[in-house]
């Protein structure tokens, strides 16, 4: 039975192939797909032009949804654009009918910065467009520095994906530094979600789905951190999901 045990016909890192995940990226950078890599997944950039929807997730087992620009305000019924706020609708419409199709079928979804609002507004959420401006007392969350430099901690809620995920990186308050680099956060939840990690300052910094087998959403960059096996555990848990769903079709 596959997964059942070693295989010592293979190489001790590298799972089977035939087990090896196949993950969707749109909008890849190097990070992403390092961290992917080193989880034991095969990443699978998807090109917009050419990669039809839900077609495209036929051949996958989980999808990755990456940072970037600010989601449309449209798309969550915010009749008023922030000044601060910048845009891409294409790729906005892209992602959207992306993460819907991958909520239809139960794949495994990991989430990350803009992901994690691309995905709350998906699944009928909105976003705080400018946290300066709407919540001027909150902690610095583009600070500036090193990729991988911590910015701020986060409070994970005990009995969460997240808190069995991040395990021994916690503290005995559950809390773990975080980089940060958005301006933007989750404001009212989508239905059938839970926040799983807030900051200090009230700012929604994960999110998740705990009906879902993997639905996981994380306002910070854990790919930053690949080099390191800091938040290794969040790629390990959602590639080893998507493993469970390849093996199951
Ligand atoms: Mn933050």
């Amino acid at each position: 039975m596959p997964g059942s045990g070693p295989d010592v016909t293979r190489s001790a890192t590298a799972p089977a192939d035939e087990a090896r995940p196949v993950i969707a990226v749109p909008w890849p950078k190097p990070d992403y797909l390092d961290a992917l890599a080193r989880a034991g997944a095969e990443p699978r950039v998807l090109d917009p032009s050419n990669d039809g929807l839900p077609a495209a997730l036929d051949a996958c087992d989980g999808v990755l949804l990456t940072g970037g620009a600010d989601v449309d305000p449209v798309l969550y019924a915010d009749p008023e654009r922030h000044p601060t706020t910048t845009v891409d609708r294409a790729r906005d419409d892209y992602e959207i009918a992306l993460t819907r199709a991958a909520l239809d079928r139960g794949l495994p979804i990991l989430a990350i910065c803009r992901g994690v609002q691309v995905l709350n507004v998906a699944a009928g959420g909105t976003l705080v467009q400018d946290l300066p401006s709407e919540q001027p007392a909150v902690l610095p969350h583009k600070p500036g520095g090193a990729p991988d430099r911590v910015a701020h901690e986060v409070d994970v809620r005990p009995d969460t994906r997240l808190a069995r995920l991040l395990g021994g990186q916690l503290d005995t308050n559950h809390r773990v530094g975080v980089n940060s680099r958005h301006h933007q956060s989750v404001k009212r939840i989508a239905p059938g979600f839970r926040v799983s990690a807030t900051a200090s300052d009230g700012v929604i910094e994960a999110i998740e789905q705990p009906d879902a087998p993997f639905c996981l959403g994380v306002q910070w960059h854990p790919e930053n951190f690949w080099r390191t096996g800091t938040f290794a555990g969040l790629f390990e848990g959602f590639v080893n999901a998507a493993r469970r769903e390849r093996l199951r079709r």
